[in-house]
């Protein structure tokens, strides 16, 4: 970048940003977005490219911009979900990796013909079910280990070549198992006529009904294999299957937790913004369903309250997995009002709005 294009935007940003939160875009030759960023003083973070030492990422990314675009937004909040939505959106470089975080990991459902249960690093747009987040992939990928070997599902490559017992039929091939888990029972082997595609799918559904709290079945199938084991004297086989479903237990609870805490996140959430730019966000088991201006006549609180009413009562699944174009939104609104817990005074619970309609005089205020 030369310095004169340099001057010229530290120039622009001088005379026209404020000092207000806003989200900003640095641009690349072409105008693709290289990066998305946030601040609650826009002025202030883009002058500060400027003064970035070589080697500093900030550095790098004002040496490749050749524009920086940029939009006031009305409250802190306001720009933290408008970054988010924009980088999901356009995927910037410079944002990419940066916003991973490596410490957690996901129980990862996948969509295909014949899906396997998997642990991710990371939730991605492809119609797979995410449930999670965890911390320790160790154990997850344990505990994801034991609930496919209970319910004998696959674990092989994606690209393994499948043989249904329906298309088994239709060719009349008989095949062995493709790997030692199906030839030791630890698999029902799709991939050699082992179960038809409707059996193998209902063994799916067992193990997304344990993960959604549901049921404990592969925790009563463990349960059975310690009773065996201790009645056949293997005592320290017993202990292994005891420990394993003590920490299949452990992250069904978690799922559970996340579950309510994710339930908890239904409210109205009204944020005071800039000049009196005050919005009002609907947000539904985490996710921000509606935004809108605060309400300052009658009739657009009226105009507020059907929309709540509408969205609160609407009848959808209860899941404790996270679609993966929720995912993501859940977790940044969680963390939010972790990190705000005094946010949480200016939410109102969408139990206001699905609970029995007002008798008339509560409605008139007596
Ligand atoms: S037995 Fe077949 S389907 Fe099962 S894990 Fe092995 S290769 Fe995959």
């Amino acid at each position: 970048m030369s310095a004169h294009r340099l001057q010229q935007l530290r120039a622009d940003v001088r005379a026209r940003a404020e000092n207000r939160p806003g989200v900003y875009r640095m641009l690349g030759p072409s105008g693709e977005v290289l990066y998305v960023g946030k601040s609650v003083a826009v002025r202030t973070r883009l002058l500060s490219y400027f003064r970035a030492e070589r080697g500093e990422k900030a550095a790098e990314i004002i040496g490749h911009a050749h524009a920086v675009e940029w939009d006031h937004l009305p409250s802190e909040f306001a720009a933290l979900l408008h970054e988010f939505r924009l980088i999901k959106r356009l995927r910037p470089p410079y944002n990419v990796e940066h916003k991973r975080d490596s410490s957690v990991c996901y129980i990862k459902l996948t969509r295909e013909a014949v899906p396997r249960l998997l642990v991710a690093g990371h939730v991605t747009s492809d119609g797979s079910e995410y449930f999670g987040p965890f911390r320790g992939r160790a154990r997850i990928t344990e505990a994801v280990r034991a609930v496919a070997d209970l319910l004998e599902l696959r674990d092989c490559a994606a690209d393994t070549p499948m043989r249904l017992a329906d298309q088994m039929q239709l060719f009349r091939l008989a095949e062995d198992p493709r790997c030692v888990r199906g030839q030791v029972g630890r698999c029902v082997a799709p991939c050699a006529g082992g179960c038809t595609h409707a059996e193998y799918l209902a063994r799916i559904a067992r193990a997304r009904a344990f993960l959604e709290g549901e049921t404990d079945e592969p925790l009563q199938l463990l349960r059975a294999r310690i009773h065996t084991a201790a009645r056949r004297l293997q005592f320290e086989y017993a202990a292994e299957l005891r420990d394993r479903a003590d920490s299949l237990e452990l992250v069904q609870q978690e799922l559970l937790q996340l579950g309510r805490t994710v339930e908890s996140l239904s409210f109205a959430y009204t944020v005071p913004g800039h000049a009196g730019e005050d919005r009002v966000y609907l947000v539904r088991r985490g996710s921000v369903r509606a935004e809108l201006p605060a309400p300052r006549t009658t009739p657009e609180r009226r105009a507020l309250e059907t929309q709540a009413c509408e969205l609160f009562s609407r009848t959808e699944p209860e899941t404790l997995g996270l679609r993966a174009h929720e995912a993501q939104e859940v977790l940044l609104v969680a963390r939010w009002f972790r990190l705000h817990p005094e946010e949480l005074e200016r939410t109102v619970p969408a139990s206001a709005w699905t609970g029995p309609p007002p008798t008339p005089d509560a409605a008139a205020g007596h």
